[in-house]
């Protein structure tokens, strides 16, 4: 195995290395945002605060109603008892059951229009309720396929470190020391493959004297545009 070789050997190694390190980020990120759980929980707690003072009202209004019955009863008992005989009393008494019966319709209309209001108000409840429960699945499953997908990268990058590793044994000071020089410039594909007579990286021919330095393997042919290390792709001529 040449140098070039090698290092393209070793450079795929790392950038299998870099692919998977960059997928293991995401998950990572998307592990630990679970926004659309926490909006679906909000949007829960919104419904229940909206309903609760509905539903206070509702339960204010037959307080109300039931008292204002119990009024009218008693003043209309007063009234027919016969104890009242006052001309003057027994018009107030009769004006008062008009205006309790008055009120008590009030009330009642009142008291309809929350009931309409506390049922649009669970409705809206029950669906936040649903789409929490539908959002929280999701994200469950999303979860159990992310962790599994995590742990086989990890395990990947273990057998691609071991890997790395080997192919370091193959790679001497001088080339490791081009190699990692030219990573940052040509973003981490310091290689490249030299297809026919071309560079595959850069797409410029390159001249006689460099395709046979390429072919023989011998030092590390630089294209002569890109300035990449060439290769030939192993297994092909
Ligand atoms: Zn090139």
């Amino acid at each position: 195995m040449s140098q070039a070789q090698a290092l393209y050997r070793l450079q795929e190694i790392e950038l299998n290395l870099l692919r998977g390190q960059k997928r293991l980020n995401e998950i990572t990120a998307i592990l630990a945002d679970s926004r659309a759980v926490l909006e679906a929980r909000d949007r829960v707690k919104t419904a229940q605060q909206a309903l609760s003072p509905l539903h206070t009202r509702a339960r204010n209004l037959e307080l109300e109603i039931q008292s204002n019955a119990d009024k009218a009863r008693t003043t209309d008992e007063q009234l027919y008892s016969g104890r009242v005989r006052n001309p003057k009393e027994l018009q107030d008494m009769q004006q008062e059951i008009q205006s309790l019966k008055k009120r008590s319709t009030a009330l009642e209309d009142t008291l309809l229009e929350v009931m309409l209001a506390v049922e649009e108000a669970e409705a809206r409840l029950a669906q936040a309720e649903a789409d929490l429960r539908a959002v929280t699945a999701d994200w469950e499953n999303q979860n159990h396929l992310l962790l599994d997908e995590q742990n086989r990268l990890k395990s990947d990058q273990e057998r691609l470190l071991e890997q790395r590793k080997q192919a370091l044994v193959n790679v001497n000071a001088d080339s490791l020391a081009a190699y990692n020089a030219l990573k940052p410039r040509k973003q981490n594909q310091p290689v490249a493959v030299l297809e026919g007579d071309s560079c595959a990286a850069c797409g410029v021919e390159q001249t006689r004297a460099i395709i046979s330095e390429t072919d023989r393997g011998a030092t590390l042919p630089r294209c002569l545009s890109c300035g990449r290390i060439l290769v030939r792709k192993p297994g092909r001529g």
